[in-house]
């Protein structure tokens, strides 16, 4: 079986991003890029199950600059097998970038596409259920657990109150939430490797999907800044500065 994983470039979780002056959204120039978090979930899950001897190839697609191509390489020193590079020169919506992954699952077949929840950058939370719909596949969204039986993968999830537990059939699109696993580091000789693994790379031209944006950013806003907190002398102050002040009481 193929696993497909998709992977995107993102401002790394580190970097404490700013908003550019216009408000138009967060300031890209000489900021640190990495694999978008829960990518790396995934392709450390994918890893597993090939490790496992449940999979045979594993494949990773990243739709985005040329630059993406850093982000494949550290995927591939994870462990993936082989890597496809969709340049594109503009911001994809998760709707046209689930298109493309479709397109590319038509060619390559996959039993299991294991999709991020949500991309750290534009928090969508959309491409792997557009996916899973486009595919006429079926989806496990937010696993925080997953078990390869057969054709038959097991799910859990975390919802309010506790653990799901669901199964689905292959071929299927799951979604990963953070604590299924905890990523790997990729090792020199990997990365070494990784560089002689094939990357194959392809143009947003190859395919027939409407990259026209559907949705417009109005405004980008840096979160306000937290006001000072202040000491009070005794519990019936407090108590009077919670229902009064903070009405919360
Ligand atoms: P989103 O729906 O934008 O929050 O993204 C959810 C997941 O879709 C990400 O974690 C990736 O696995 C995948 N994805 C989104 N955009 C891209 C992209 N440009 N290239 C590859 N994978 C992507």
């Amino acid at each position: 079986m193929k696993i497909l994983v998709p992977v995107k470039r993102v401002v790394d979780y580190n970097v404490k991003i700013r908003v550019n002056a216009d408000g138009s959204g967060v300031d890209l120039a000489n900021v640190q890029m990495s694999m978008n978090p829960f990518d790396e979930i995934s392709v450390e899950a994918a890893v597993r199950l090939k490790e496992a001897g449940k999979a045979e190839e594993i494949i990773v697609v990243s739709i985005g600059p040329a630059k993406a191509e850093e982000t494949l390489r550290t995927a591939l020193a994870m462990g993936a097998d082989r890597a496809i590079l969709i340049e594109t020169d503009g911001v994809v919506e998760p709707l046209a970038v689930a298109k493309m992954l479709k397109a590319v699952a038509d060619i390559e077949k996959p039993g299991l596409v294991i999709v991020g929840k949500q991309a750290i950058d534009d928090d969508s939370n959309q491409t792997g259920q557009m996916l899973a719909a486009l595919m006429g596949a079926a989806q496990a969204t937010f696993a925080s657990k997953i078990e390869l039986d057969g054709d038959i993968l097991k799910v859990s999830r975390e919802v309010d109150g506790g653990l799901q537990s669901i199964e689905v059939k292959l071929p299927a699109v799951v979604t990963t939430d953070l604590r299924l696993n905890e990523p790997r580091y990729a090792s020199l000789p990997n990365i070494m490797k990784a560089k002689k693994k094939p990357l194959e790379k392809k143009s947003q031209s190859d395919f027939n999907v409407d990259l026209t944006p559907r949705l417009k950013v109005l405004k980008t806003e840096e979160p306000g800044g937290r006001k000072a907190g202040i000491k009070v002398k005794s519990v019936a102050e407090l108590v009077e500065k919670l229902k009064t002040e903070a009405g919360v009481l």
